[in-house]
């Protein structure tokens, strides 16, 4: 079921869970502002996720309420995978699904990369 975009930060949801250890995931990529790992089911060659360190439940929560330091630090930090996976060249696809009709699952914000292949007009 997509998350309620009004909904409250849970902090058992699963990139909760993977930020404090407790659940294992294929890392990639960890600075003070963000974390980076495998996504479980890829829909691409490359298709890593790029999470806050900060209790965000969405793009549209983390654009609302986290500091300056925060969002650059996040937004660096996705150029940062990127270029760490050699995805620059030939390119890569970014996205971030919010709420019911965006999709979004997983109630922590995570932003997509998707890569390693020519990825047509859309992809999940
Ligand atoms: P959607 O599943 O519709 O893409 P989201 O944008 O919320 O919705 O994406 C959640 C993503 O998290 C999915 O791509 C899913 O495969 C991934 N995922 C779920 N659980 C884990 C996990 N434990 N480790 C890595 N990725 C996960």
């Amino acid at each position: 079921m997509p998350i309620d975009p009004t909904q409250r930060y849970d902090p058992d949801n699963i990139f909760a869970k993977i930020l404090r250890g407790e659940i294992p995931c294929t890392k990639v990529y960890e600075d003070d502002w963000a974390l980076a790992f495998e996504d479980i089911n890829p829909q691409a060659a490359v298709h890593t996720l790029v999470i806050p360190k900060g209790a965000y439940v969405s793009w549209d929560d983390f654009s609302a309420r986290a500091s300056d330091a925060e969002i650059g630090g996040f937004v660096r930090a996705v150029g940062e995978v990127a270029r760490a996976k050699g995805l620059v060249e030939p390119g890569y696809r970014l996205l971030a699904n919010v709420g019911e009709h965006g999709g979004q699952e997983v109630a922590h914000l995570h932003v997509h990369i998707f890569g390693g292949q020519p990825l047509g007009p859309m992809i999940a």
